[in-house]
């Protein structure tokens, strides 16, 4: 509970400083509408999203680890499983960098697929933010998370990477995660199409008719580049985010939302945020 405590109050600090200082809440205070809803879910994520997330992988890599004739029980259980196979055999830096571009295409089409058919509704909870901030980032659903991690789990089991491979990619994508969803406008100038940026996903989350289903990538825009979801205009800025279905932005509310009947006519969707050239906005994104 400390650590949750502790790697909350740095994220809020680091935040406000990023937001507040150099972003689009300057001047703002420092709550603002469901940030109560988004720090319960949060909360909900590390004591037992992650938990479950964490029993699940052991169980799978247990029951498909041992009977094959990996590695012992006893060994597993002694922590001395380190992969199998060619991709164990790289260094650890061959590994994680290898762990962290398998990871970053396969989140590519774990989310797309997300958004299609009956899951749209789990991952719906993740979209319904409508003050998109660094908070936003951990709204989501159990299933959705649940689901996802076991997708993204189980290609790494099967290809034999160590645990640490894994272990050290995960938190490196789930910085740009946070970030991603940051209220500043930042899309890295240059490297705007090397790299993921907040003005990036934060077009993710936009009900522009032109964002729809657009910008899927975690890290690398290449998978959005290569496979027709690249959206990044030089002359508009993301708002007006959220979704067109109705929701109840409470806890309960969230977790009940995929359960729901979906309506059968969506309300109209204003344009996103215009930047015109010469005002105040205009001069935070590098041309
Ligand atoms: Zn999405
Ligand atoms: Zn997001």
């Amino acid at each position: 509970m400390s650590q949750l405590l502790f790697s909350l109050a740095f994220l809020v600090g680091l935040f406000w400083l990023v937001e507040h200082l150099c972003g689009n809440k300057r001047g703002q205070p420092w709550r603002r509408p469901q940030m109560l809803t988004d720090a319960l879910l949060y909360a909900f994520d590390a004591l037992v999203t992650k938990p479950i997330n964490l029993v699940l992988i052991s169980v799978v890599a247990v029951l498909f680890l041992v009977p094959l004739g990996v590695i012992s029980w006893e060994a597993l259980k002694a922590g001395q499983y380190q992969g199998f196979g060619p991709i164990a055999r790289l260094p650890g830096w061959g590994q994680f960098l290898l762990a962290f571009l398998l990871g970053d295409f396969l989140l590519y089409w774990i989310h797309r697929a997300f958004h299609g058919g009956k899951l749209w509704r789990f991952h719906a909870v993740h979209h319904s933010s409508e003050r998109l901030d660094w908070l936003a980032s951990v709204r989501g659903h159990p299933v959705n998370d649940i689901f996802a991690n076991a997708l993204l789990f189980f290609p790494f089991l099967l290809l034999g990477f160590g645990p640490g491979a894994a272990a050290g990619a995960g938190p490196a994508l789930g910085v740009f995660a946070l970030l991603g969803h940051a209220d500043v406008d930042w899309d890295w100038g240059p490297l705007r199409h090397v790299m993921t940026s907040p003005v990036y996903h934060r077009w993710h989350h936009s009900k522009d008719p032109a964002a729809m289903d657009k910008n899927f990538a975690s890290f690398l825009p290449l998978w959005d580049i290569l496979f027709g979801t690249h959206y990044l205009p030089r002359d508009r800025k993301p708002g007006n985010f959220g979704i067109a279905e109705p929701v109840q932005h409470t806890f309960w509310g969230l977790m009940k939302h995929p359960f729901r009947p979906m309506p059968s006519v969506p309300p109209p969707v204003p344009p996103a945020r215009q930047v015109l050239p010469g005002t105040a906005d205009s001069t935070t994104v590098p041309p």
